[in-house]
């Protein structure tokens, strides 16, 4: 695992640099300033994007609490990035296919020809819905050039969800026993078929926001990802789900029974007949509001995707709850 920091210290570059302890000097010497001249030095952010040992990130969280003059620490905030490798995580319950962070999910236009959609609960805007067609997407790039560019990315993953790869990668799709649907107007992507769903245990980072539907008892959920303060340092980490079972054996991709991020309107009244089909050409934002949910992968496929040179692969590793809810993930995931 190869572990990023991005770094804002409060002060301007030149000020800060001789405060460094000498194990930590290298830091100094990537900083850049945030701010031009006319915002006075004292006031200034400074910032560095470093990879670190998981040592010499404590060290520089423990020394970035020392306070300058005016009373604050040097550090303003230290945002954590895990960069893994699957085979690093050959031994994981599962590991989840995250967005590159460079890379933002596809466009997916008419939802109204690709699914089918009922209302899942008369008082909240949630739904029920059912793929019955292939995926449109709004793609920059003419929809039939082949990607042969490794550098570009190969898996996209939708708001909603859905992965989208290369349709190079289609034979190691096929051996790991995934199913593809074609995808409208193209034929240099596929969209993957999700198998199963398993569910995540209710321990952080999953996090409940606002009170229960009073129709459906659903409650929001997210990701919480941070910000802890550390004596008014702000860590910003990403943990790592935890499955409440393994994912069954044969199994390559899932999604969590969870959704994440659900923003359509809660009501205290009913207001939706339950159950009754919906145009979702008539609510056009409603199958964005329903949050995704988390796609999870066999450790040994996501090693596939590796193998092939996928571009674009990003991984978690996730967790699994052993009898006694013994940890049987990765060890080094916790740090
Ligand atoms: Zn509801």
């Amino acid at each position: 695992m190869e572990l990023w920091l991005t770094l804002r210290f409060r002060g301007a570059p030149l000020g800060l640099r001789d405060r460094f302890p000498s194990e930590l000097a290298f830091i100094a010497r990537q900083l850049r300033s945030l701010d031009g001249p006319e915002v006075p030095p004292n006031d200034r952010i400074s910032t560095a994007y470093v990879r670190l040992t998981p040592e010499q990130a404590e060290l520089v969280v423990a020394w970035g609490r020392v306070r300058g003059v005016d009373g604050r620490t040097l550090l303003a905030s230290a945002t954590y990035e895990e960069r893994w490798r699957p085979h690093e995580l050959a031994g994981a319950a599962a590991v989840e296919l995250a967005r590159a962070p460079a890379v933002g999910p596809p466009l997916v236009i008419g939802r109204s020809r690709s699914h089918l959609a009922h209302w899942a609960c008369s008082y909240c805007d949630r739904l029920r819905a059912e793929q019955v067609g292939p995926l449109e997407l709004a793609l920059d790039e003419p929809a039939d050039v082949e990607l042969v560019h490794r550098a570009r990315p190969e898996l996209l993953i939708s708001q909603a969800g859905e992965l989208v790869v290369s349709s190079r990668l289609r034979p190691v799709l096929e051996r790991y026993g995934l199913a593809t649907r074609p995808v409208v107007g193209t034929r240099s992507w596929l969209q993957v078929e999700v198998q199963t769903t398993a569910r995540l245990a209710s321990v952080p980072p999953i996090e409940s926001v606002g009170r229960p539907c009073r129709g459906c008892a659903e409650q929001r959920l997210v990701r919480k990802e941070g910000p802890e303060e550390r004596n008014d340092v702000r860590i910003v980490r990403t943990a790592s789900w935890t499955l409440v079972e393994p994912l069954p054996s044969g199994v390559s991709l899932a999604w969590s029974e969870q959704r994440l991020g659900f923003s359509g309107v809660v009501n205290d009244a009913p207001v939706h007949p339950m159950g009754a089909p919906i145009d979702l050409d008539l609510h056009p934002g409603l199958f964005g509001e329903q949050g995704a949910p988390v796609l999870l992968a066999s450790a040994e496929f996501a090693i596939a995707l590796a193998d092939a040179r996928a571009g674009g692969l990003e991984v978690l590793p996730v967790r699994g709850l052993a009898a006694g809810r013994r940890e049987v993930a990765p060890h080094a995931a916790s740090c």
